[in-house]
């Protein structure tokens, strides 16, 4: 097939690019680098089923080629990042996810949006099933990124209605691994950078509140079987191994065979409590479930950090 994937150059969507290719499907990748990088395709240099083209899909684009699948991934995703960001997130979630739609209708390409967890922002329901609403303050620091995507979402619905476009939409639940900036603000970058430097580890508020950490491989695997498997409606991808933010600090440190102390910093407003998603309609639909537990996923992780670290 041929395959289009926005925000390929970034974390996740290179790891998508790498299953592609080597499925030996012809892809192409938009991509600003606001906050990917080149870099994380060289290893397909000189590969000719790859296309890199250097664009903001906040603006329109057209490809004449016939397109087959559409993942549509660009958007800035750490807190730091789109907080820094706020009209580019919200743009490419709005402007971005219409252009994505308007290709998907054009070449009547089946379309994925990757959308996230924060739809459900702070959430009052725990675990997070796909049919609760959520909790979102508009107008707080995560306003720009958790309704540019509920508005990407709304999109997606509206296309199918009234298109007929074929969509799927995973919500991501936090995913890590190689290739995540070291500096993007992200616990498990800022944990790595703090363990490789020996500096301690930064935990903000009293580490109570909860995540649920979701290896790169898994959420890959989870999102082209919802491509090619899954049906129409949202669907949660993510690990439901919950921790609090302490308790995942623990482990960090003692995989990681270090000793350094943590150090509290000021909890940032509207950061959610608890998060951790009900998978049981990725389980029946897809058959899927994720495989690669925290300690295998955090030293493979931590393989690649050694040596980037200065
Ligand atoms: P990332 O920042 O590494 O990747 C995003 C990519 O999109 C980058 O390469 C960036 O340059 C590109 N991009 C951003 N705006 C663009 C634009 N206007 N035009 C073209 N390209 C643009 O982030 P990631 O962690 O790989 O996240 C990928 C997607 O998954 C995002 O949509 C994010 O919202 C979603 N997501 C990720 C997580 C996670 O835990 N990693 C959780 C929930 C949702
Ligand atoms: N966090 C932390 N120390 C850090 C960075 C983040 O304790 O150095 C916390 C943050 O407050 C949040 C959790 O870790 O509760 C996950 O943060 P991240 O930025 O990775 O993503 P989020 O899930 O908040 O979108």
């Amino acid at each position: 097939m041929r395959i289009v994937v926005s925000g390929g150059a970034g974390f996740i969507g290179s790891h998508l690019v790498d299953r592609l290719l080597g499925e030996g499907h012809r892809v192409v990748v938009l991509d600003n680098f606001i906050t990917g990088s080149r870099a994380n395709l060289a290893q397909h240099d000189g590969n000719d089923r790859l296309c890199i083209v250097e664009h903001d899909i906040s603006k329109p684009i057209y490809l004449a080629e016939r397109i087959d699948r559409i993942y549509h991934l660009a958007s800035p995703a750490s807190p730091v990042d789109y907080q820094k960001l706020p009209i580019q997130t919200l743009k490419v979630g709005a402007l971005g996810t219409h252009n994505m739609l308007g290709m998907a209708k054009a070449h009547a390409a089946r379309i994925l949006l990757a959308s996230t967890s924060e739809v459900y922002g702070d959430p009052e329901v725990h675990p997070q099933v796909e049919s609760y609403w959520g909790h979102v303050n508009p107008v707080g620091p995560r306003g720009c990124y958790d309704e540019a995507k509920r508005f990407a979402e709304a999109l997606m619905v509206a296309y199918r209605n009234f298109h007929k476009v074929d969509i799927r939409i995973i919500r991501i639940f936090n995913t890590y691994g190689p290739r995540m900036r070291l500096n993007d603000g992200r616990v498990v970058p800022a944990f790595l950078s703090q363990v490789l430097r020996g500096e301690p580890l930064t935990i903000f508020g009293d580490g109570s509140q909860t995540r649920s950490f979701c290896y790169v491989s898994d959420l890959v695997a989870g999102m082209m079987a919802n491509m090619e498997k899954g049906d129409q409606d949202p669907v949660n991808l993510g690990n439901p191994a919950e921790l609090t933010i302490r308790q995942f600090a623990e482990e960090f440190r003692r995989l990681a065979g270090s000793d350094l102390p943590l150090v509290e910093k000021p909890l940032p407003q509207d950061d959610p409590r608890r998060r951790r998603p009900d998978i049981t309609r990725a389980r029946t639909l897809l058959g899927w479930e994720p495989k690669v537990g925290l300690a295998e996923g955090l030293a493979k992780t931590l393989e690649w950090a050694r040596g980037r670290v200065a």
